[in-house]
Order: structure tokens, then C-alpha cells, then sequence
């Protein structure tokens, strides 16, 4: 992901000002289908353990945040995991093999980047009582692959030279752990794939570990980008040539879940082509006492260039970006991630309390959804 282009606080302002005028239409749509009744929990319902929800005779497995903090460090220890490399290629064995042990059904996406294999992971989870995919299953998803250079504002490496971006002449030498910038994200939808194995959800789900977010050049095209979020432009482009994935519902995705001290603010584009799931989200994580986490009552957004972006715009499902804030020295935000993108982007600087409070609030907000 990446920070937006210095004018599009402009855009989006605009944006949101047409979408309060079209909100009426768009409620309508067929792709909202599921938000239009979500099941959003109560104050009343608060509890002390997510798989005991006696308020809503609700019970589900036990989101287990250490096993998803050992997903996060078997990840990292691939190495950086960016396109053409050898790590990218064990990774994608390990994730292959993770979801063909609890998906009802695992699919490839693979097509090429400059020679480069991309792959997409889909893990498709039948609805309880259901045994074929769901015609609107929600997405849940993260990207997998790693960035080639530490390029972040706080990489040491920069002192070191510009990088090089362009038609092959990326420069390479400081490619980063990805423990937050993709394994973190990861982590939490493997883990919840075992809760979903363990006890089907009333709805369907789609889980999406999509390649190439994170290998390029952001900037590039006038802030279209050269080889990112190429997984997430594939997946909304093409998903709907396979009728086993149904048109989603919604989408959710994670990236950097899992940075020490986190915080997740609403994020503008969220807000804009998914308010009523971002809604949903935080109302979810404030009734599980995680409001220290997802921090939505300050006004505080920020704005992302994100793998949801395809979603929304090209696949037409409603998709949101939880994530902890890119840093900026210029506008520092109390929980930003200041190893992005750099070689600080470690284990070390990833914690279980991060995992655990996204991987709940997402059980949950799964588990208590409306069967559609
Ligand atoms: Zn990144």
C-alpha cells in the first residue's frame, strides 16, 4: 500500500460530497445485499469471550492469536517473500497447502508480470448447511508477497542512494521481512480459516491471499502504478469468469494488523464505498472492548492506496482497508507503523494483542452475520 497522491484528499472530498447526493442509489445495489441487514451486535451484547456469546446464543471457535502469531514469524522466515524469488515461491507452497487443509474448495489465479509468476490463493468456505459455494459470500483478504526495497520514510537505506524504480531496473538490495507489511494480514485470515473449518459461519466466505501488492512502483502512471496490486486489479477483473465465487457480498482487508502499539482508523475510501461495513467493523471491535484499537470516534482518517481500491472501483464489491496508518513524519498519528517498509519490518516489532483484536472483531463479525 502506499500513501495517496497529494490531490486526492480533493477527489475524495468531491467524491464523497457526489456519493452523499447518489447514497440513496446506492443502497439499492445489488452488491450490498448482505449490509443491507447487518447483524450488528447490541451494546446490550457485550461479552467477555467471543465463543461464549450467550447474549446472542451465538457460539463460535476461539479466535487463537498465538497460532496466528506463529503463522506471522513461518512466514517471515521464508524470507522476503517479492516476486521471482525463491521465498516466493516456498511461500506460496506453505499457503497452497494451508488452505487445501481447511478450504471446501482452494483455487489459483495465475497469470505473469514481466515474466514473473503472480498467484493468487482462494480459499472458498461453504456456508453451515450448505454444501456448494455461496452465491455472495463475503471476501476477506491480504496480500502475501513482500516488498523488494525498504523504501519507507524511516529506511535507513535511503540515505544510502535514491532507488531506482522503472522497467526492470527496480532496485533490489534492501528487500523487506514483510512481518506486519503482509505476513500479519495473512496470518489472521489462516487462522481464521481453521475457525471456519472447525464450525461453518451462516454465511459463505471467500478468502483471498492475493500476490504482486507490494513489488513496484506506486507512483508510477501518474499514481496508476507498474506492478502493484496487481493480485487485487486480477482478482476484480476476472472473478466473475468463475461461478464458484459468486459475486461477494462485501470485502474485508488486512494489511498491517499486527504492528506493536497498532491503532486502525476509519479509512477514507472505506468510508466512501463502504460505510455501512466500516460501520459495522468498528461498532463490532467496540462492543468487544477494543476501542483502544479501532480508534473511530476523533475525526482522525486516514487515506490509503490499497488493495481495496480494485475492489471497489473494477470488481464493484463494497471492500474496506483496516490497516495501522503509513507513517509521515510530517504528520505523525499516535499508532503508526514506523518500520514500513523498512528492514525494521520484523517480528520483533509485530505482537500477539494486535492479531488477536483484529482476528476476533472478523470472527465475529462473520459469525453473526446474516445468512443470505
Ligand atoms: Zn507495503
Amino acid at each position: 500500500m502506499w500513501k495517496k497522491e497529494p490531490n486526492y484528499l480533493t477527489h475524495s472530498l468531491v467524491a464523497l460530497f457526489l456519493f452523499s447526493l447518489l447514497s440513496g442509489c446506492h443502497q439499492g445495489d445489488s452488491s450490498t445485499k448482505a449490509i443491507a441487514s447487518p447483524a450488528t451486535p447490541s451494546p446490550t451484547s457485550l461479552q467477555t469471550s467471543p465463543s461464549n456469546d450467550t447474549a446472542t446464543a451465538i457460539s463460535y471457535p476461539s479466535f487463537d492469536a498465538e497460532e496466528a502469531f506463529t503463522l506471522l514469524k513461518k512466514q517471515v522466515d521464508f524470507g522476503p517473500r517479492y516476486l521471482g524469488t525463491e521465498a516466493h515461491d516456498k511461500t506460496l507452497q506453505f499457503l497452497r497447502d494451508e488452505m487445501q487443509k481447511y478450504a471446501d474448495v482452494t483455487v489459483e489465479q495465475r497469470f505473469f508480470y514481466r515474466d514473473m509468476p503472480v498467484t493468487n490463493v482462494i480459499g472458498i468456505f461453504y456456508a453451515k448447511g450448505q454444501n456448494r459455494p455461496s452465491p455472495h459470500p463475503v471476501l476477506l483478504m491480504a496480500h502475501w508477497d513482500t516488498r523488494p526495497v525498504a523504501d519507507g520514510p524511516y529506511s535507513a537505506e535511503l540515505a544510502k542512494g535514491p532507488f531506482k524504480y522503472g522497467p526492470h531496473g527496480w532496485n533490489r538490495l534492501a528487500p523487506i521481512p514483510g512481518a506486519n507489511d503482509g505476513a500479519s494480514g495473512v496470518a489472521v485470515l489462516l487462522e481464521l480459516a481453521k475457525l471456519f473449518h472447525k464450525q461453518r459461519p451462516p454465511v459463505g466466505v471467500l478468502l483471498l491471499l492475493d500476490d504482486g501488492e507490494d513489488y513496484g512502483d506506486f507512483e508510477a502512471n501518474n499514481f496508476k502504478g507498474d506492478g502493484v496490486e496487481l493480485g487485487s486489479r486480477y482478482f476484480a477483473n476476472h472473478y466473475t469468469e468463475d461461478p464458484r465465487f459468486g459475486h461477494p457480498a462485501y470485502g474485508i482487508l488486512l494489511d498491517m494488523v499486527g504492528g506493536k502499539d497498532m491503532r486502525i482508523y476509519p479509512e477514507q475510501n472505506s468510508m466512501l464505498y463502504a460505510p455501512d461495513i466500516n460501520d459495522r467493523v468498528f461498532g463490532t471491535a467496540q462492543v468487544l472492548g477494543y476501542s483502544d484499537i479501532f480508534v473511530r470516534d476523533t475525526g482522525q482518517t486516514v487515506d490509503i492506496d490499497d488493495d481495496h481500491l480494485a475492489m471497489n472501483t473494477q470488481g464493484h464489491i463494497a471492500t474496506i482497508d483496516l490497516i495501522q496508518p503509513l507513517p509521515d513524519p510530517n504528520h505523525p498519528i499516535v499508532g503508526e507503523y514506523k518500520p514500513w517498509h523498512t528492514l525494521e519490518d520484523d517480528v520483533a516489532h509485530c505482537s500477539i494483542k494486535s492479531l488477536k483484536a483484529v482476528g476476533d472483531t472478523i470472527a465475529r463479525v462473520i459469525y453473526t452475520e446474516t445468512a443470505n
